[in-house]
């Protein structure tokens, strides 16, 4: 018989054995047993996970329309997965439960207020300012979205419509995506950091004829005039012969704390006004519109980390799935007691599925947080935890480099003792940060679970699923069920046991990506034509003899160093582990006699301190940690690091700073944070040898 749904979450505590080995110098692990965890929980072992992974790879139809099962579809059919991954057979596509219909609102509202949730609170918003708080039950987040849903219908949305969503981590983004999803129209979230015209761009490239968005809000002290920057996008929309033909506005302003001086005031004509659009519209009828399995929930563009966003489309049944299974596995999900907290903002592919749908389908309550980690101080993450008892968090490798960086008494401060589960994602993360988290956040007690994924795969790929494995000390993963990752080498042949190399996945799972937006073709050429048969991550791993895979970071970012094939993450952790060091960046720069070699761009707290003492040091760590082949042969000082505006470094541009491209033929640069930092990287490079 087969045993599928929460097999893996209801299997107690790990005992924390160290399995530790080695593998890969940079990825040093902790030593065992005193640095690593110890729960006195009877630990069933592994078998549970490889047998329950053994069974969801056997019998996938079986093993995802179980978990289908507990979820509620209007009608459904008696398909499972359907997939072509090799364009030499014909089109590639992915279904799953094809001919089924369902609704995701659906199941994530009313579903839960049948089982009797109705006055769970669904979110606790954080404001910007420490002390502005709200909270949100389920009924209550229902009758908003009902609400909203008429606004769209009285707008003209209807069912395959994209909206264009561009606000901040308020509650109203929640409501606006499953409003959206409610009456069938297909959301694209524009992170409200972005430019207007990367908003412009995402609008015309999406077909947005809806725009939601707010007059205003305080990021840390800066206040953001985001009504002002849209009313720019929709003007530059104009001019690229793109009509957004209606505007919804919340006035958000009015009921937070100014924690800064409003650089100006927002202009939001009656009709564009949210509240009197909710008061238009009550008499409209907004039912919940039955979805195809396949249809269109959302848009999603990519960081943009290594060249032009992609527009990501996932679709209802299957992307629902994967939503709902993987948030209770990776964090073993205890809806009953847990507060979770997911810090990605819902402008990324994180905060679309484990801050909104995964937590929702499976009646969590959820922090929500408007703020950044270093506003007031970078205490505030600790305080949220604190106030709100979190058991569960997720974070990101780049939000605690930062908050690493200073005192422990900021964490210590606080209680964390419910704290179980910490889980990060968007880029490896080295073995200081994981040092960190383990002992410093967790206190040892709590699991560190590095969660590797992408906007394209709709859900976890590689999570270290601690509640059925030893606990690792760093970043050593196992697929996630029903998940089929192959490493492949040069010539595109299949590595068998331990290896290096490309990270591709052989099989379909529910949640993953149907096509681009609009350009089918370059999801193919993307995806499927790197390695016909394969869905090509775009990544490089290794994989030790227990089966673990570390993930290395880009292929495009691996290095070949006189014929050894260097990887910049380790090169990368391996400077980090420099005391002095806050963050680190390698990329290979063209060597006449070597081919290729690793050049760094580090940044330290103290400009003033960065020496050639202080290089030497790294270059020695670098000598013992990995080998003299790594050493880099130039060590730049960075004041700040190109990053998109997800956190994630993009290296594209620092090579092209290494190689000594002229500033003006750095590519895409709209979805960086701060592109004052690439100047400044210019300018100071040394003379290249
Ligand atoms: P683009 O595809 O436009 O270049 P992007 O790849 O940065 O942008 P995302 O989908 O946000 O867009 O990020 C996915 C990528 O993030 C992965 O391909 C991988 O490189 C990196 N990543 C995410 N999680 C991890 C992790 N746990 N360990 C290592 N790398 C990770
Ligand atoms: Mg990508």
């Amino acid at each position: 018989m087969l045993r599928t749904l929460r097999l893996i979450p209801t299997l107690s505590r790990a005992n924390m054995h160290s399995t530790a080995h080695n593998f890969g110098a940079a990825q040093a692990r902790l030593k065992e047993p005193e640095d690593c965890l110890a729960f006195n929980a009877e630990f069933p072992g592994p078998c549970h996970y490889h047998q329950l992974y053994e069974e969801s790879l056997a019998n996938p139809d079986t093993f995802w329309t179980n978990i289908a099962s507990q979820l509620h579809f209007k009608h459904k059919s008696d398909k499972g997965l359907e997939y072509n991954f090799d364009q030499r057979k014909g089109d590639v596509f992915v279904k799953f439960m094809d001919g089924s219909i369902t609704n995701v609102a659906f199941n994530c509202l009313e579903r839960n207020i049948f089982r009797g949730l109705g006055d769970k609170i669904a979110y606790k918003w954080e404001g910007n300012a420490d002390g502005d708080y709200e909270s949100i039950t389920y009924n209550e987040l229902r009758t908003k979205v009902v609400e909203f849903s008429r606004v769209l219908k009285n707008r003209g949305v209807k069912k395959g419509d994209v909206v264009g969503i561009y606000l901040p981590m308020i509650v109203e983004l929640p409501i606006a995506m499953l409003a959206c999803a409610r009456i069938g129209a297909i959301h694209s979230v524009v992170f409200a950091g972005f430019s207007s015209n990367a908003l412009a761009e995402r609008l015309r490239q999406s077909g947005a004829k809806t725009l939601i968005t707010c007059d205003g809000f305080y990021r840390g002290k800066k206040h953001i005039p985001l009504k002002s920057i849209a009313d720019e996008a929709l003007m530059i929309c104009k001019n690229i012969n793109h009509s957004v033909e209606s505007t919804i506005c919340f006035e958000h302003l009015k009921r937070v704390t100014a924690t800064g001086a409003a650089s100006e005031v927002a202009v939001i004509n009656d009709e564009e006004n949210w509240d009197n659009a909710v008061a238009d519209s009550k008499e409209v009828s907004a039912p919940v519109e039955w979805c195809q399995a396949e249809d269109p929930l959302f848009i999603l563009y990519t960081s943009g980390s290594t060249g032009a966003p992609k527009g990501i489309v996932h679709t209802n049944a299957g992307y629902m799935t994967s939503a709902y299974y993987s948030m209770q596995v990776t964090f073993d999900a205890k809806p009953e007691t847990d507060v979770y907290w997911c810090m990605a903002d819902c402008g990324w592919i994180t905060g679309h599925t484990y801050a909104v749908y995964g937590p929702l389908l499976n009646g969590m309550t959820s922090v929500l947080f408007e703020g950044i980690p270093s506003f007031p101080d970078y205490s505030r993450t600790w305080k949220i935890v604190d106030k709100h008892q979190v058991s569960k968090l997720y974070t990101s490798p780049t939000a605690v480099r930062s908050m690493m960086a200073h005192p422990d008494h900021m964490v210590k401060d606080y209680e964390r003792s419910k704290l179980k589960v910490i889980g990060t994602v968007g880029e490896p993360m080295n073995p200081c940060a994981w040092k960190w988290l383990n002992e410093v956040v967790g206190e040892k007690a709590c699991a560190i679970v590095d969660t590797y994924w992408q906007t394209e795969t709709g859900c976890h790929l590689l999570t270290s699923h601690h509640t059925a494995v030893p606990q690792q000390s760093g970043c050593g993963n196992l697929p996630f069920l029903g998940i089929s990752p192959q490493l492949l080498d040069d010539n595109g042949k299949k590595i068998r046991g331990e290896g290096h190399g490309t990270l591709v996945v052989d099989r379909a799972w529910p949640g993953m990506m149907r096509t681009i937006w609009g350009d089918h073709k370059r999801f193919i050429d993307a995806y499927f034509s790197p390695y016909p048969g394969y869905y090509f991550t775009g990544d490089g791993a290794k994989r030790d003899d227990e089966g673990h895979y570390w993930v290395t970071g880009r292929v495009d970012d691996l290095m070949n160093v006189s014929g050894h094939l260097l990887s910049t993450a380790e090169i990368e952790a391996a400077i980090a582990s420099h005391p002095m060091v806050v963050e680190a960046a390698v990329v290979a720069t063209s060597h006449k006699v070597k081919g290729q070699t690793p050049y760094a761009f580090v940044t330290i707290p103290d400009t003033a301190k960065f020496s050639d003492k202080i290089v030497n040091e790294m270059k020695a760590i670098i000598r013992k940690k990995i080998g003299p082949i790594a050493v880099p042969d130039i060590i730049q000082f960075a004041p700040g690091l190109p990053k998109t505006r997800s956190g994630k470094i993009v290296r594209r541009i620092l090579r092209k700073v290494a190689d000594g491209e002229k500033e003006a033929n750095l590519g895409d640069t709209s979805t960086l944070t701060d592109e004052t930092v690439i100047h400044e990287l210019w300018v100071n490079r040394p003379i290249k040898l």
